[in-house]
């Protein structure tokens, strides 16, 4: 088995076509004409497949060492269709400080649809273990999580959760393969939103699903082809192409991040610093353990409403925008943007408030990223 590295590059190369193509050719044809009656070229009609999504699948199912990777329109099409395994009645524990956009889905829609949910600090197996009834099917966590980068111990939690038999679902966006790899550690099914690293520069949205049983697989991608949320074939080609650069981006990300990290918890208008790489963070033994780095996702409170707002209004370099994981450092403010469905009590139990801040630390020169902040703090 070769390096995640040349993986990330190579992961993928039974399926070099006839003309020695070193870029994959965007096949961008909707359906497939048969040899004839009974034959097939192993393609029909693009719903249910298509030889560039094809190629993406098989790189990312390597990089994350299942055995299929299912590739839908964005991260939410990839939840949403995996909701469709379950069926009423059954619950589901997840973690309280999810993606905001996982917890409408699941309160909004999927509820609706008789799924039961229970939201708890998925860090703490006793909460877990308490939550579990028999119709519990799956636990769904995020580690770290967003945006208060709590760390969960997915080898102890996926034993707790085989000794049951539900599945663990881990949403491993913010680390990739490249950090962590949960299938390994026991999950059973890993979740992507492909639009942040494994894409890395902000410009299309994709979701991955990622799982090593057979019958996982193939229940899924039923739910691919009938639901229809598959990744289009120019979007697949982007996403192979951000993915060759996936392990460099990811070492450079974090060595910013950092250095940034650093800087922050030596201001004297920053209260605290979410960082999972600060030996200080309570997650810090956990990550060095179960993962190969920290990511480059950083949270930290400032002193006052005023002084988070006015670092908004006066960052040059480091954009205001929602999400993460691009080469463009961006700068959130999750009270107004990703975790604005939530209640105030919700908001209030996770930290989440008016003086916090979410920087996804990009791969620009770190010391500009800092003078930047610098300036934007005055
Ligand atoms: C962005 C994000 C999602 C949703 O993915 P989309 O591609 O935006 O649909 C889910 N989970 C996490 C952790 C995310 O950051």
């Amino acid at each position: 088995m070769v390096n995640i590295r040349t993986l990330c590059i190579h992961g993928n190369e039974d399926k070099r076509d006839l003309t020695g193509s070193v870029s994959v050719p965007i096949y961008q044809s909707a359906t497939f004409a048969h040899p004839s009656v009974g034959e097939t070229t192993g393609y029909d009609y693009s719903r249910r497949q298509n030889p560039t999504r094809e190629h993406l699948e098989k790189t990312v199912a390597a990089l994350e060492s299942g055995t299929d990777a299912i590739a839908f329109s964005s991260g939410m099409a990839a939840i949403s269709g995996l909701m469709e395994i379950f069926t009423p009645g059954d619950h589901i524990i997840a973690s309280s400080d999810l993606y905001g956009g996982s917890i409408r889905l699941f309160q909004q829609v999927n509820t609706k649809n008789g799924l039961r949910f229970n939201f708890a600090d998925t860090t703490s197996l006793d909460q877990i273990e308490a939550l579990i009834c028999k119709e519990t099917k799956a636990i769904f966590i995020e580690t770290p999580t967003n945006p208060t980068m709590r760390v969960t111990d997915i080898s102890a939690l996926s034993r707790i959760a085989r000794s049951r038999n539900i599945l663990l679902i881990v949403d491993n966006t913010f680390l990739t393969p490249y950090f962590q790899q949960p299938l390994l550690l026991g999950a059973d099914i890993v979740m992507h939103s492909g639009t942040k690293y494994l894409c890395g520069h902000n410009d299309t949205l994709a979701g991955f699903l990622v799982v090593s049983d057979a019958d996982l697989a193939a229940k899924l991608r039923h739910i691919l082809m009938s639901l229809g949320s598959g990744l289009s074939p120019f979007d697949s080609w982007l996403l192979i192409r951000g993915i060759k650069t996936l392990s460099i981006r990811m070492e450079k990300q974090q060595e910013n991040a950092m250095a940034i990290a650093q800087w922050l918890q030596g201001h004297e208008k920053v209260k605290k610093v979410y960082y999972v790489g600060l030996p200080d963070h309570p997650g810090f033994e956990i990550s060095k353990r179960q993962s190969k780095g920290f990511g480059s996702m950083i949270s930290f409170s400032v002193d006052s409403e005023e002084t988070a707002k006015r670092i908004l209004e006066k960052v040059n370099l480091i954009l205001y925008a929602e999400s993460l994981g691009g080469v463009e450092t961006l700068i959130t403010y999750p009270m107004l943007q990703t975790h604005a469905d939530l209640s105030q009590e919700e908001r209030d139990a996770k930290e989440i408030n008016e003086t916090m801040l979410r920087l996804s630390v990009g791969l620009e020169y770190a010391d500009d990223l800092i003078e930047d902040l610098e300036q934007a703090f005055e």
